[in-house]
């Protein structure tokens, strides 16, 4: 015998719906849902939506935390990169192309890890909306260090 996960009655498994994740399984009565339509194999019940729900904002806090810290690193090596450079042109003006060609492979690789961080952000500037305040004001304030590097090196 099978009850109903959301009155808890018995339950015919005919037209019954059962959720993918849970393997619960309910009245379609009891969830709202239209007695005829053919429900998707990996039909969610509204506990585990909101699980999920749940999870992929976790997780995209996490992947803000990720990316936050990325950019300070790369905000750090950037400094780096700009101090030991101009400590180098003020010590040998005649710096060999070589090392001048080196350095300017770093710099525009770093360039180029910068652009691509740079999209990133943008994509996920358009879901900070959701974001408590202080959040989005730490992503603000990532942008505007992307900002200063962009102008500091073009
Ligand atoms: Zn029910
Ligand atoms: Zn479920």
């Amino acid at each position: 015998m099978v009850n109903c996960g959301a009155c808890g009655k018995f339950l015919a498994m005919n037209g019954a719906a059962t959720c993918a994740t849970c393997g619960v399984i309910f009245h379609r009565a009891c969830l709202a849902l239209p007695d005829k339509a053919k429900l998707n194999k990996d039909w969610e019940c509204p506990n585990c939506k909101k699980a999920t729900r749940r999870g992929g904002m976790r997780e995209f806090r996490s992947e803000m935390e990720l990316l936050r810290a990325s950019f300070a690193s790369v905000c750090v090596r950037m400094d780096g990169i700009e101090q030991r450079l101009q400590a180098l042109e003020q010590r040998s003006p005649d710096l060999s192309d070589d090392r001048v060609a080196l350095l300017e492979q770093t710099i525009s690789g770093l360039k180029l890890e910068l652009n691509d961080r740079d999209q990133e952000a943008l994509l996920t500037d358009l879901e900070i909306g959701q974001m408590p305040e202080d959040k989005a004001e730490n992503a603000f304030s990532l942008s505007l260090c992307v900002g200063d590097l962009g102008s500091a090196y073009h």
